[in-house]
């Protein structure tokens, strides 16, 4: 008898495809330097396989473009917005929601109702539109993860959590008062789609209570984050993903969603809370910046694709499939030698730019030299998380932060297996040729979240 692999696969088959564009090496040359180096300038028709982002890249289902046939667009009041309610109750438990049109609608306006000037506001690593909107509504944003997330050798299984000893010097030098709120990532996008574990939010939830903070839940990724829970921590192996994720809500106060990763959608997001004066504050605030309380800037075949969508996310097989195809990549990259984030996160794969390119300064932007170069080889889009990304402090100094990253990110149900043996292979044919790959200069940059616009020469 031969010992026959056990292999899991998609829980779905495929209904209808998009045809893709080939590319050939001078074609994407030329497209390159027309975007200025900067793969989120390129025309999304020159890209082969699209690992720019997750956010609004997932495929939807067949119930869920059911579900948009059945949009009520009324105004005021719309069917959709009544089934999104429920079933965000229902699924996360948290008490009112506010629709917003996509994750950084509702930091704007949860950051505007609890920040004060001079707010500190820590969390398990910054997020870049989160801490803009903390820092525009006068706040500072303190980073409290643990040291391991900043290592990415280091292979602690839950590098998303927090270091309370670090929360606790800032409670003791600025006191509870001037911190409204810890804001929590479930599943941390910058550290590589590390998790937070159970134990770690518990105590948290301990600490805060204590000293009358809240906590504010990023839950973008809340049910890739429940998934590590249930593979790696004790006790949870037979419990639900649905149940892990509901378990992790009821740890904190209120939550800011971005739907366009883990429920599903090309668009929408919310603002869920439990506290009624906030929740009053956020439905008038609404009004100002993304629509009516009932649809939030949403059309109601949006809401309703949505609230279909989070059902389907927090199925046991589904995100099985999700991660479990992310890690297919990673093991194929680490096969090839490609260096990196450990251990591999849940919504893509994270390349450490320092360890690939240790010959290019981080003031010549390895992550973005690395992004540009995979896009040339392959036609494969990625992203740069480094220098770029990290932005400038309010005094105007760049951060300078310890990774620097080139993020492959796997849009949810639309590659298959044979797409990520592509993408593999390119990232191994750069590492071959790494040493003749040289730095480059920045040559325009806007003054927000530079990395969207940012323009680069070739040294
Ligand atoms: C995408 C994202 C956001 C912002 O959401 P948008 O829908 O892009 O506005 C906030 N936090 C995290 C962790 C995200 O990944």
């Amino acid at each position: 008898m031969k010992n026959i692999k056990h292999s899991w696969a998609e829980p779905y088959k495929i209904k209808m495809v998009e045809l893709l564009k080939m590319t050939t090496a001078p074609q994407r040359k030329k497209a390159l330097q027309v975007a200025g180096y900067n793969t989120f300038l390129l025309k999304s028709e020159d890209v082969y396989i699209d690992l720019l982002t997750d956010s609004g890249t997932s495929a939807m289902s067949d119930r869920q473009w059911a579900g948009m046939m059945m949009g009520d667009e009324a105004y005021a009041g719309s069917r959709n917005f009544y089934h999104l309610e429920e079933v965000v109750k229902e699924t996360y438990g948290y008490k009112y929601l506010i629709p917003t049109h996509q994750g950084r609608g509702a930091e704007n306006i949860l950051s505007k109702i609890l920040i004060k000037k001079g707010d500190i506001i820590p969390g398990n690593m910054y997020f870049t539109t989160t801490r803009l909107h903390q820092e525009l509504a006068g706040g500072k944003f303190e980073d409290i993860i643990i040291d391991e997330a900043h290592d990415p050798e280091n292979n602690h299984p839950f590098k998303g959590n927090v270091d309370l000893e670090k929360l606790d010097k800032l409670v003791k030098k600025y006191g509870a008062k001037r911190i409204p709120y810890v804001s929590i990532a479930t599943s941390v996008n910058m550290a590589g789609g590390q998790p937070i574990s159970m134990k770690n939010l518990k105590d948290l939830r301990a600490y805060t209570r204590k000293h009358g903070i809240r906590i504010i839940h990023d839950m973008t990724r809340v049910a890739e984050n429940a998934y590590f829970i249930q593979e790696r921590e004790k006790g949870y192996d037979k419990k639900t993903i649905r149940s892990i994720v509901k378990e992790i809500c009821s740890y904190t106060d209120g939550a800011t969603m971005s739907a366009k990763k883990d429920a599903l959608v090309n668009i929408g997001g919310f603002l869920a809370i439990n506290d009624w004066d906030v929740f009053e504050e956020a439905r008038n605030m609404v009004v100002v910046y993304e629509g009516l309380h009932t649809y939030g800037g949403l059309a109601g075949r949006d809401m309703e694709a949505m609230a279909i969508g989070i059902g389907e996310s927090v199925s046991d097989d589904h995100i099985r499939a999700r991660v479990g195809q992310v890690i297919y990549l990673g093991n194929k990259m680490i096969e090839y030698e490609v260096p990196i984030v450990k251990p591999i996160g849940g919504h893509g794969i994270f390349v450490d730019a320092k360890k690939f390119l240790p010959h290019v300064p981080q003031d010549q932007y390895p992550a973005q030299t690395l992004a540009a170069e995979i896009y040339l080889d392959s036609g494969v889009r990625t992203m740069e998380r480094g220098i770029v990304s990290s932005g400038r402090k309010p005094n105007g100094e760049n951060y300078y932060p310890k990774l620097e990253l080139v993020r492959f990110t796997i849009p949810r149900r639309v590659y298959t297996q044979a797409h990520m043996d592509v993408i593999a292979e390119s990232a191994g044919r750069v590492y071959e040729r790494r040493k003749s790959i040289q730095g480059m200069k920045m040559v325009y940059e806007p003054k927000y979240l530079r990395f969207f616009q940012a323009k680069f020469e070739k040294l």
